[in-house]
């Protein structure tokens, strides 16, 4: 698949994991939180920003964990919402999606479709 788009975007498996586990992060905080039982639009927009930054985050497949990221890609308001939510949704990571939480290693020789 060819895709010309300005920029090449991140799309493996590592990025693509990320993302996922961000919108859930988000969501359990908005649904806590917010008591939204899908995305409030504050949430949405946030949602939205953090998948465009893996999307474009300049490591790519070789990313380390976003909080010891030497770029500081996110914009400051937005920082600040990122960090409370993984703060807050966190520990209920451990709790509603286990595996999600300790699978954040790269699974070797796994091919791409
Ligand atoms: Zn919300």
């Amino acid at each position: 698949m060819t895709r010309e788009v300005k920029r090449q975007l991140n799309e493996g498996p590592r990025i693509r994991r990320e993302q996922e586990l961000v919108s859930k992060m988000i969501h359990i905080y908005c649904r806590k939180k917010h008591h939204h039982t899908a995305f409030c639009e504050e949430c949405q927009e946030l949602n939205v920003y953090a998948r465009n930054r893996l999307s474009l985050c300049r490591f790519g497949e070789d990313k380390t964990a976003c909080a010891k990221c030497p770029i500081h890609c996110y914009k400051q308001d937005y920082r600040q919402k990122i960090k409370d939510v993984m703060r807050y949704s966190g520990p209920w990571m451990l709790l509603y999606h286990p595996i999600e939480s300790i699978r954040h290693i790269p699974m070797p020789g796994k091919g791409r479709k």
